[in-house]
């Protein structure tokens, strides 16, 4: 093994780990990434805490996937157990949120990424920045453009870990589509997944946007007739509406929009309340105001300036009709933030496309990793676990086809 080249082509977590476990195993590995520096997506994942998986029993953690039965091998070999004592061997530790996701305890990105990195060059993995893979030579070289001009680089196999198509300034750019289909390789478009959606708001709205819409649920039904529900914190924005009650419902919204042009997104934004209690509540007694019933009731802010949004002043006193509302309120989408802005990406290179190994069917020792197959999932820690456990699962199939 030792006399065999292994070259992985995108430094992200998928990357990275594919990196740790070849090395692992003795085989030289050089790593080339198109960007300055290393995983800045990962690094970017971290702002905000770093849920790098979830605590969920693995029956529900995998239903999670659209893809759960491709993903389920590679995720029981690298599952959410997997990935805490991973981090606790590179001196990381971790903790439980409240809502079952995982963290590592500093919540950043950063310190976990220095000491893998620090591990992996102690194997001698050698990192080569600022190389831009375009593609193919004739003879199957791979060719990339450096800020010292092109270069031809040759491999006995190689793992392309070149993420989706969101956020392109931090490396991952989907330009790899291009490039793959020419070559006959089948794909599902990539498309913008755990975004925003877009919805009109009159200008009464303006004061409210921005601010979070706590404790709702909210479900949108199929043209299949299934229902898809999540209750998480949901942003009112300029253009529509984004945060986890979206993304999470964001898979089923999103084929509405394409097959339709448009998908209803119902709240109950006072899910603890049944309609006929909450009418009750929102029944006037003397001469309280119409503002003082609805927040006794438990509306106000942004829930407030929803019912008003919707329903005409002369409605505002009709209990029933605004405890129906509260209870079903209807959002219009009519379409999608771009893929751009997404956290994540859905489609990617097909099952179909690939052996049991990842290794690209017409591409021999060519593999596949990451978020660049097409599997989509919420987030929650699962983007990340199925990006390390492709990795894995990928380096793996290089083992068993070089030796
Ligand atoms: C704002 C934000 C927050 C997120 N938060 C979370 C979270 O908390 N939990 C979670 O599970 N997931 C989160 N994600 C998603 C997660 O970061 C990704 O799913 C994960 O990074 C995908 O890993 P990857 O290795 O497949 O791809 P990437 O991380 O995208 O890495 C791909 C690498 O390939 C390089 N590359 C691309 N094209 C080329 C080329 N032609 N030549 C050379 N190199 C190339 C890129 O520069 C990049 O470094 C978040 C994403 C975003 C944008």
């Amino acid at each position: 093994m030792k006399s065999k080249r292994v070259v992985i082509i995108g430094a992200g977590p998928a990357g990275l780990m594919a990196a740790d476990v070849l090395s692992a195993h003795g085989v030289p590995i050089d790593i080339f990434e198109a960007k300055a520096s290393v995983g800045k997506k990962f690094l970017m994942a971290g702002k905000g805490g770093l849920n790098i998986t979830h605590s969920e029993p693995p029956s529900d953690f995998i239903n999670r996937y659209d893809q759960s039965d491709w993903l389920k091998p590679m995720i029981d070999e690298f599952d959410a157990q997997k990935i805490v004592t991973w981090m606790e061997s590179l001196g990381v530790s971790s903790f439980i949120g409240t809502s079952g996701r995982i963290f590592p305890t500093q919540m950043k990105a950063a310190p976990l990424l220095r000491r893998w990195l620090s591990d992996l060059k102690k194997r001698g993995v050698r990192v080569h920045c600022n190389h831009y893979w375009k593609g193919f030579t004739a003879n199957g070289g791979l060719c990339f453009s450096t800020t010292e001009g092109e270069k031809t680089i040759t491999s006995d196999a190689t793992i392309l870990a070149l993420g989706g198509a969101s956020w392109p300034s931090l490396g991952s750019d989907g330009k790899w589509v291009n490039i793959l289909t020419s070559m006959g390789v089948d794909i599902n478009p990539l498309l913008p997944s755990n975004c925003g959606f877009n919805a009109t708001w009159s200008n009464y709205m303006d004061s409210h946007l921005g601010k979070p819409l706590k404790n709702v649920f909210g479900w949108v039904k199929s043209s299949s007739g299934k229902m898809h529900k999540s209750s998480a914190e949901a942003i009112l924005t300029t253009y529509g509406i984004e945060g986890g009650l979206v993304y999470a419902l964001s898979r089923p919204l999103r084929e509405e929009i394409i097959a339709h042009g448009k998908a209803t997104l119902y709240l109950d934004m006072l899910p603890h309340v049944t309609e006929g209690t909450l009418t009750s509540l929102l029944t006037p007694s003397g001469k309280q105001s119409i503002d003082n019933t609805w927040r006794k009731a438990g509306i106000d802010g942004v829930k407030t300036a929803l019912i008003r949004e919707l329903l005409p002043k002369k409605s505002w006193s009709d209990a029933r009709c605004v405890a129906a509302s509260i209870k079903k309120y209807p959002i219009k989408l009519t379409g999608m933030q771009p893929i751009e802005e997404a956290i994540s990406t859905a489609g990617g290179v097909k099952r179909e496309a690939l052996t049991e190994n990842l290794m690209i069917c017409n591409l021999p020792n060519v593999f596949c990793a990451g978020e660049m197959l097409d599997w989509d999932a919420p987030t929650g820690g699962y983007l990340l676990t199925a990006s390390f456990a492709s990795g894995r699962f990928a380096a793996q199939g290089v083992l068993k086809t070089l030796i």
